[in-house]
């Protein structure tokens, strides 16, 4: 677990020092990933790489192990120590290592963070630093929510739910919009994508296609900042791959933050800003699309590159 001291940018998005474990098992190995405003980031990665788990903890369906998540200056997850030095100095494991002449500051944090040295209970002075640390940037998790979307490749419609009650359900519950704002908003963007007649049909009776293009712009009547899809044409019949690639890259243009995992290399190229390839729980290798895919630094990589093209 080792890494640099907490330091924020101006990135709007900024995951530091991500792990994540089911029982034993770490699927997330130290992620850290700066995202810009108006970015297109595509992830890439063989199956069980840990790209799902890496979108679901960006809004908060899954808890990190360890790591921080930052949106717009708001720290998303609880403070983690291990990433601020500062914080790990007032524990009185670092005070009793460095009295005891155990090294350097560096080596004891190290050492702290390496192996999870910290205890539950590390006086009063560390406690009180994690206290104001959390008071002074921590958001609530809806708010989180309301500002990351999320498409699935199952889609994950309400299925028991009109196609307008599918758009206007979380605005309305959410109170962000009255019905007929969000039923408004609705129509606006069913306009918007040719499927202004399926507006009181039930999803069983469409497309994939056309689910997956709901389900869109049912991220979109959140008016998130940040929309994350998670393999959102895998599930679909080739043919109605491209209408929904279409319709994500209509919304790159407009200057959406997006995080797409997809293997689909021309839709990559020609979208985004940056491409990264994870492999076992890190980011192995990321650049621009034409980095990634001509000029693949790792073996890895290349084998990837050489079975999903
Ligand atoms: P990817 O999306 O790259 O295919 P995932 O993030 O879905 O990878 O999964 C990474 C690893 O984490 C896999 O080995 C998977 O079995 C495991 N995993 C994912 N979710 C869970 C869970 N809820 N419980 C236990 N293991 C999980
Ligand atoms: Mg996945």
């Amino acid at each position: 677990m080792k890494g640099t001291d907490f330091k924020l940018n101006d990135s709007p998005i900024q995951i530091k020092g991500l792990y994540k474990y089911f029982e034993n098992t770490q699927v997330l190995k130290g992620v850290s990933l700066d995202i810009k405003k108006g970015e297109k980031v595509v992830i890439m990665g063989l199956s069980g790489s840990g790209k799902s788990t890496l979108l679901r903890c960006m809004n908060l369906l899954e808890n990190p192990t360890y790591g921080e998540i930052w949106f717009e200056g708001k720290l998303l997850t609880p403070i983690d120590p291990y990433i601020h030095f500062d914080v790990i100095r007032k524990s009185k494991t670092y005070k009793k290592m460095l009295a005891a002449g155990m090294g350097s500051d560096e080596e004891i944090i190290d050492e702290i963070k390496a192996k999870d040295l910290l205890k539950k209970f590390e006086g009063k002075e560390y406690n009180d630093a994690i206290k104001e640390l959390e008071k002074k940037h921590r958001q609530d998790e809806n708010t989180t929510r309301q500002d990351m979307g999320m498409v699935f490749q199952h889609f994950n419609l309400f299925n028991n739910l009109t196609v307008m009650q599918n758009l206007t359900l979380a605005p309305v519950q959410l109170k962000l919009k009255t019905k007929e704002e969000a039923e408004a908003r609705g129509l606006e963007l069913l306009k918007r994508i040719g499927l202004e007649e399926k507006a009181n049909v039930y999803p069983s009776t469409l497309s994939g296609g056309q689910k997956q293009r709901i389900a869109i712009v049912r991220a979109l009547a959140m008016d998130p900042k940040v929309i994350l899809f998670d393999e959102p044409t895998s599930a679909l019949d080739p043919e109605m791959v491209g209408e929904v690639l279409d319709l994500i890259k209509q919304l790159a243009e407009t200057g959406m933050t997006m995080v797409i995992v997809t293997h689909e290399m021309g839709f990559a190229r020609e979208v985004a800003d940056r491409v990264l390839f994870m492999d076992g729980g890190v980011i192995a290798e990321e650049g621009t699309p034409d980095d990634i895919f001509n000029h693949p630094k790792s073996e890895r990589l290349k084998t990837f590159l050489s079975k999903v093209l």
